[in-house]
Order: structure tokens, then C-alpha cells, then sequence
């Protein structure tokens, strides 16, 4: 597994026109403040309604508590910024995150990404058929999101959905995880275990 104190000397990835490069660290708390004003008009969908950015930062916690690698925390942090801002007065894009933390960083955005064009049934099938053919940084940061949603489906359930549905959805987080598993084990047992409290759970509402 690669060594999260490392995280705090090695420059990431070389910023198109930025150099020298960026020290990890600035490079994660600007992506996580980037994130913060993008999500900031935006809620969770559970009872809490928390701020969506709470998400984001569990996400990248639990990508950096795994030992993944700089590029994939960042792109942890800025996952939902193109897809949730798509219906906002100045929506986040690929060039944007592009232009301010390089191609491999928007790159990995732009593969745990839903194109939103598509109807919700079809892009929960892509996103299954898609996980085992994506990078490795990104199946962390798919894997990662997964376990987010799933612990958050305990805590702070969407308004609104019933067993049938909750029991759907992580059924559904199950198989994505299936095919972005394999790349670190820490993120894989995690889910494993995550995945388990959230069927043992639905099971006990039953
Ligand atoms: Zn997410």
C-alpha cells in the first residue's frame, strides 16, 4: 500500500502550465475548498439534509485512510462538482477542473461521472457495466463513494424511500463495487464490511 505520510512531501501530478509542482497537501485542502464553494448551495437528500460537501470529505477521508494515491483523494474530493452543478447559474465542468488541477485529476472526474443527459435506470446500468474498465484511481474513488452512500443509507436514509428502494440501491452499490474492486485491499475489505452492515440492517427492518 503506498505510505499516506508520503502525501505530505511528494508533489502530485505536474499542473498543465503550473510549475513547480504543487505540493500534494496545497493541491488536496484546494480541491476540498474548491468542492466547498461549488456544494455550496447544495443538501444531501437524507432527513439531516446535510451539506453536500460533508460527502466529499468522507469520500476523500476514506480514499486517504486507504493509502490511495494524491490524484485520486483530489479527484475524491471534486467527484460530484460536474454532475451536481449541471443545474446551476454557472455549472462546474471538465475544463474547469482541467484547467485548475490538470488531466489526470479531470480525467478520473469525468470517469465516475453520469452523463445526466441519459435517463437514471441507464446510467445505474452503465455505472455497473462501466467500474470494471475504469483506471484504477478511479475504481478508488468509485469504491469510496459506494461506501459513503452506504453508510449514509444508515444514517441519514433519502427522505422518502422505503425498504424496497434501500434494499435496491445497495444491492445495486454491491455490484458496482464489484467491478472497482481489486486495486487496495484496504478499500476493498472496508466495503466488504460496510456492505455487510448495510444488508444485515435492511434485514432486521424486515
Ligand atoms: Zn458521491
Amino acid at each position: 500500500m503506498p505510505n499516506p505520510d508520503a502525501m505530505t512531501v511528494a508533489p502530485i501530478v505536474s499542473l498543465a502550465g503550473q510549475a513547480p509542482a504543487e505540493p500534494a497537501l496545497a493541491t488536496i485542502l484546494r480541491a476540498a475548498s474548491f468542492a466547498a464553494r461549488v456544494h455550496a448551495t447544495h443538501r444531501r437528500k437524507g432527513a439531516a439534509a446535510e451539506p453536500y460537501v460533508n460527502h466529499v470529505l468522507e469520500v476523500a477521508e476514506i480514499l486517504a485512510a486507504a493509502g490511495a494515491p494524491p490524484a485520486a483523494i483530489v479527484a475524491g474530493l471534486l467527484h460530484d462538482t460536474v454532475e451536481d452543478s449541471d443545474a446551476d447559474p454557472v455549472p462546474t465542468t471538465l475544463a474547469d477542473l482541467d484547467a485548475a488541477f490538470g488531466a489526470e485529476v479531470a480525467g478520473i472526474v469525468a470517469e465516475v461521472s453520469d452523463d445526466k443527459s441519459l435517463p437514471k435506470e441507464v446510467r445505474k446500468g452503465l455505472q455497473i457495466r462501466h467500474a470494471a474498465g475504469a483506471s484504477e484511481a478511479a475504481k478508488q474513488v468509485k469504491l469510496a463513494d459506494k461506501i459513503a452512500n452506504l453508510r449514509t443509507m444508515r444514517s441519514s436514509p433519502p427522505i422518502g424511500w422505503d425498504h424496497a428502494r434501500r434494499l435496491e440501491y445497495v444491492g445495486w452499490a454491491g455490484r458496482v463495487a464489484a467491478g472497482a474492486k481489486g486495486v487496495n485491499p484496504a478499500l476493498d475489505v472496508l466495503f466488504d464490511e460496510t456492505y455487510r452492515h448495510a444488508v444485515t440492517r435492511l434485514a432486521e427492518e424486515a
